[in-house]
């Protein structure tokens, strides 16, 4: 989608700090990091938000999930632990309407989020 920044990482139209790349997924460093693994992954497939997600996008929801253990894995973080979190629309604050998953890890989380 044209106006939406995420689409436009992934049509390489905007910068980003990739770090994981398959036909569907794409992975990014969050530029205002949270923590000191913060990293964006993404479907490539532009898709607003959870609640918009279909029965045929259950697959690669399913994959973002699989993408991002494996992104913690390979940055040493699988075994101390690592928080995913998923902002689904205003009241979540949400701000990129896009699908996205954040995965933090290599600093103690607090519960609950804020
Ligand atoms: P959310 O508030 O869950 O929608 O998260 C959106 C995240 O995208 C925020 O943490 C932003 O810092 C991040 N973000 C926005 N634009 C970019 C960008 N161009 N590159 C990397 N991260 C971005």
């Amino acid at each position: 989608m044209k106006d939406c920044i995420f689409c436009r990482i992934v049509n390489r139209e905007s910068p980003a700090d990739i770090v994981y790349e398959d036909d569907q997924i794409l992975a990014f460093r969050d530029t205002n990091e949270k923590a000191p693994i913060h990293v964006l992954v993404i479907p490539k497939k532009h898709i607003r938000s959870l609640v918009d997600i279909n029965i045929e996008d259950v697959p690669l929801i399913g994959h973002l999930m699989f993408v991002a253990s494996k992104i913690a894995n390979e940055k040493g973080i699988s075994s101390r632990g690592f928080r995913l979190v998923l902002n689904s629309g205003l009241e979540s604050g949400q701000s990129v309407w896009h699908v996205h998953l954040h995965l933090l890890g290599g600093r103690r989380m607090t519960w609950p989020p804020g």
